[in-house]
């Protein structure tokens, strides 16, 4: 998004220095570095079922689906697509993939079956392992189908096969650094959503800069119970929740889906003591009734990302529970995903002010540009941040333009997002320049909304834009040009785009206006739309 950077450009670092990563090891090994330390500690709790696998039990069974996977013809480089809600057969799949030095894509469950096709299309899918609930969103897809859950439709395998294979089966697969392990979906700043190709070494090197080391990993240890709640489909769940965990040795309770009084229940029952959350969550706790019946004293470190935590909602949680740190990182799926996180966590914790999404994590670099001259900025000065360092993504899959727009030639990844770093090199983001809407913490890509409106034949020209909203952060609603006589309606307009997509890319609200405005070069000008929006006078 803007030219490349002057040699003479401000850097900023983290305040703590490099660390030494292991990043030669393929993620599984890294992940698994210290097995020997906690092979009986607890590793997957399923919270519904009370179920545990240690880490030996982990350790063992992701071989064996490594050799139930190659068996169904997963090969290295092969893509392997989880579509599931969390729990343990996605860690222990994707374990196994990686073990292969398979890839895998990671897809949301409640995407509806032309969203499933898609993504499945464009990563060139050979296995998917979901729910039986799910299997028609994927027969068409001619390829083997594993449910982890019955009764089993034709076809389909049961994951328990895929783990009763023998481990001895699974081929010792020579892992490159920087062969493609994970293969989330993201729109980035701008068009559709994309491929994020994800590395060994760039993953390893994410979890390293979050927990290795002296330093911030107090946030994160053996003991801690971490509740893993946000999708694993994810990556911020994936990375911050799943592999950090791993890596440490703590155990992880997995909760299948979000329910507030389930959840601090959980809390209570197995003295959670990390709780990451988004902001949507803790806006559902705070506002419980429940939340005064339930002990959460245990809960030592609150992490937030994935959208903005307001003050407010900060104070409010922290009335809850006054014994925790809270901390809010900042994460884009392509920055692997952690740019910044917050140092209150740290060994000689750093007092840490609100709104701040921490500091820029060890062994990277970030930059403000401006973004109209491409310069670089001065601390406290807003502009287009900006990150370089081993953990950004490899590129977009099979988007070579695309990957050229958002990684420069000199390797700086451009978020999109505008912040400013301040005098003790804290990171606020103050405003998006990219075209995506985050709503609860999942994204919405104007550009595949807008592709759908334009194909309807009564419509002839749209834009998308976020609207602010209280709980959700951001909800899509569309401007809409009818096409020449037509009297399409609104309900309408909502009702074609809901047949079509996940509930959270759903339009709320339609505008009816006569054109879209536009720069010289065609460009939706959305600032302008966004504005209008916010000065609650939307007709351009
Ligand atoms: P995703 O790739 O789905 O993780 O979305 C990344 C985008 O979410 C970022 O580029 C930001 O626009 C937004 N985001 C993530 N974390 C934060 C945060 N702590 N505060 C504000 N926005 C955030």
């Amino acid at each position: 998004m803007g030219p490349n950077l002057p040699s003479d450009a401000t850097i900023f670092r983290s305040k703590l220095p490099d660390i030494e990563i292991p990043d030669h090891l393929p993620l599984h090994a890294y992940c698994f570095q210290h097995l020997a330390a906690h092979r009986d500690r607890p590793c997957l709790i399923d919270s519904a079922t009370g179920t545990t696998l240690t880490y030996a039990d982990v350790d063992l069974l992701s071989r064996r689906a490594a050799a139930g996977l190659h068996s169904l013809g997963l090969r290295p480089g092969g893509v392997l697509m989880l579509l599931l809600p969390n729990c343990q057969a996605f860690a222990l799949a994707f374990l196994a993939a990686s073990r292969l030095g398979a890839i895998v894509t990671t897809a949301n469950p409640f995407h509806t079956p032309a969203e499933v096709a898609k993504q499945a299309a464009a990563s060139a899918a050979r296995v998917v392992l979901t729910e039986c609930c799910h299997v028609p969103k994927v027969a068409d897809l001619n390829i083997p189908i594993i449910c982890v859950d019955g009764p089993l439709p034709d076809g389909c395998i049961p994951f328990s096969d895929v783990l009763s294979a023998d481990e001895a089966a699974a081929p010792e697969v020579e892992i490159d650094p920087d062969a493609v392990v994970a293969l989330p979906y993201s729109s980035g700043t701008t068009g559709l959503p994309k491929g994020v190709m994800l590395t060994h070494r760039g993953l390893v090197t994410s979890v390293a800069q979050q927990v290795d080391g002296d330093n911030p990993n107090l946030y994160f240890h053996e003991e801690d119970v971490i509740l893993c709640v946000l999708p694993l489909f994810h990556i911020y769940s994936l990375n911050s929740v799943l592999l950090c965990g791993l890596r440490v040795g703590a155990a992880l309770l997995i909760m299948r889906k979000f329910d507030v009084a389930v959840l601090m229940e959980l809390v209570e029952r197995y003295k959670v003591t990390i709780a990451p959350f988004v902001p949507p969550i803790v806006v559902e706790m705070v506002k419980s009734p429940a939340v005064d019946r339930y002990d959460l004293s245990s809960i030592r470190t609150v992490m937030s990302g994935a959208a903005p935590m307001g003050k407010e909602l900060q104070d409010k949680l922290m009335a809850k529970i006054p014994n925790a740190k809270l901390g809010q990182g900042y994460g884009m799926t392509e920055a692997g995903p952690v740019l910044s996180m917050c140092l209150a966590f740290a060994k000689e914790p750093f007092d840490v002010k609100s709104g701040s999404c921490g500091t820029v994590v060890r062994n990277a670099e970030l930059k403000i540009l401006d973004p109209e001259t491409g310069l670089s900025l001065p601390r406290n000065q807003p502009g287009e941040i900006c990150i370089r360092g081993k953990q950004i993504m490899k590129g977009y899959l099979n988007n070579p333009e695309a990957t050229e727009r958002t990684i420069d030639k000199e390797g700086w990844l451009h978020t999109g997002d505008i912040g400013y770093v301040d005098d003790d090199e804290e990171i606020f983001i103050v405003d998006r320049l990219k075209e995506l809407i985050k709503y609860k913490g999942f994204q919405v890509a104007p550009a595949e909304l807008e592709a759908m409106l334009i194909a309807h034949p009564n419509i002839a020209d749209s834009a998308v834009v976020s609207m602010k909203d209280d709980l959700c952060g951001e909800l899509p609603v569309a401007f809409v040009v009818r096409s020449g006589g037509s009297e399409i309606t609104e309900d309408e307009i909502k009702r074609y785009i809901s047949k079509q997509v996940v509930f959270y890319k759903r339009i709320h609200k339609v505008f009816f206006v006569e054109a879209i405005p536009k720069a010289a070069s065609g460009k939706i000008l959305r600032k302008d739309l966004r504005a209008k929006l916010a000065a609650g006078c939307p007709l351009p």
